[in-house]
Formats: structure tokens, sequence, C-alpha cells
């Protein structure tokens, strides 16, 4: 199973590319189409797998290259407690934090993003003299599709 491609949004990343002066190369842009298409958070052998059906001399430093320019961008996001990647819901926006729901049977990823959380989080922080600089919010659980099978 297969999520269509939103033109409109590779459209958007190539134009935020155009305006940062960086080079969207069509190995990180495949990346970025293979993560948007996937129905769940993708690994990067899985991506690797993908990659190699159209470019078979593809190698993990090729995908780990397009994903550490992706992640840099804040195109993507990486989840942590899965060790695979995501498309950002939001790609134009300054950095964010975000809170990631990771469904345990589908391996589905929600993101989403709380302000008010995040303002909790730095005051709790700052209680005991502590700056944040990052963070990883991840909550496991099975989502709605899931439930309802
Ligand atoms: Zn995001
Ligand atoms: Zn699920």
């Amino acid at each position: 199973m297969v999520k269509s491609l939103d033109q409109q949004l590779v459209k958007q990343i190539e134009e935020i590319c155009a305006s940062r002066g960086v080079r969207l190369t069509t190995q990180r842009k495949r990346v970025f189409e293979l993560i948007c298409t996937s129905p769940k958070a993708s690994s990067a052998y899985e991506l690797l797998e993908q990659l190699q059906k159209v470019e078979p001399q593809a190698k993990p430093p090729t995908v780990y290259r397009a994903l550490d320019f992706l992640l840099d961008q804040g195109f993507i996001h990486r989840v942590e407690s899965t060790n695979s990647y995501i498309q950002c819901c939001s790609c134009n926006a300054h950095q964010h934090y975000s809170h990631l729901l990771i469904c345990d049977k589908c391996s589905n990823v929600i993101e989403l993003q709380d302000d008010s959380l995040v303002a909790l989080l730095v005051e709790n922080a700052e209680k005991h003299g502590f700056t944040i600089t990052n963070h990883v919010l991840e909550t496991h659980g099975v989502c709605r599709n899931c439930r309802s099978e």
C-alpha cells in the first residue's frame, strides 16, 4: 500500500530549497518522496531498498546523506524509538519540537505540535535551572485504524 504523492508538497520543498540556496538533488528528492508515500515510518534500510529499484547503484551512505539533508532542512523527522523517518507535517515551519504518536501495530506516526506542551516542559526545566536544547517526545499506542480492526 502506497500513499499518493502530494505534488504540491514536493513543489513547496523545491521552492524552499531554492530560496535557501541549497540543492535538492534528484536523490534527495526521491528519498523525500519515498518517505511521503510510505503509509508508515520508514527505516533507512527500507528506503534504500526502494531507492535501489530506480537507482541500483545506491548504497547506504547515499540514503544517510539524503536523510541528513532532509533533517537539516526540517522536511522530515527522525523517530528515535523506532529508528525510522517520517515527513514533517509543516515543512515550511521554523524549527520545532514535535510530539509523535507511534502506532505499535502499523508503525504509522502522527505528528502533533502543541506549543503549550512545549512551554510547560521549558517551564519545568527552568525550575531546575535547566535549558532545553533538544527533546524527544514519543508516545506509543494503537492508532484509530488499528483499533477499529
Ligand atoms: Zn514537524
Ligand atoms: Zn495503526
